[in-house]
């Protein structure tokens, strides 16, 4: 599948002329992601597709499916977050009123418009925005974090803390 990581284009112009790009997107290459991770791994299928909303307003359709590997932060250990992402973004170009809270439906995200859009920080953005606060497994035990003094933890530390 084509990598698109490095993908920049015109997000107005793709909009108006209802252009599409899609392919394949490494999670490696969103480094804001690296929060969630010391090294957040992982490929997404990614569409995303230019048009009108009912409203008329240039609007763009993004679409991502595939498997985020990050940190869970409360065992630290690796975590496979299947992700599954519909969403709609409202183009709002530069100079042109921020629509208000009220009249953006939950549908949708307003976001600048840009003619150099980086493919990778608008789905990036919207991973983030999706994501759990704290991504962690289901079910885990903290990890036996030993004192300050360096050693190895030992397997009665938990017990002993129960003291
Ligand atoms: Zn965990």
């Amino acid at each position: 599948m084509r990598q698109i990581g490095g993908v920049v284009f015109d997000s107005l112009a793709l909009a108006r002329d209802n252009g599409e790009v899609s392919g394949s997107l490494a999670v490696a290459q969103m480094p804001r992601l690296a929060e969630y991770a010391p090294a957040p791994g992982g490929e997404l299928n990614c569409s995303l597709r230019g048009g009108r909303g009912e409203d008329g307003r240039l609007c763009l359709w993004l679409t991502l499916s595939g498997q985020l590997r990050l940190t869970c932060q409360r065992c630290l250990q690796a975590l496979e977050l299947p992700l599954q992402l519909e969403s709609r973004l409202l183009l709002v170009p530069a100079g042109a009123a921020w629509p208000d809270e009220e009249l953006v439906d939950d549908s949708a995200d307003a976001i600048a418009a840009s003619a150099e859009q980086s493919l990778a920080s608008l789905v990036e953005e919207e991973i983030l925005l999706a994501l759990p606060l704290a991504p962690r497994h289901e079910s885990c035990a903290l990890p036996v974090v030993d004192g300050a003094d360096g050693r190895p933890p030992s397997p009665f530390a938990a017990l002993v803390r129960g003291k």
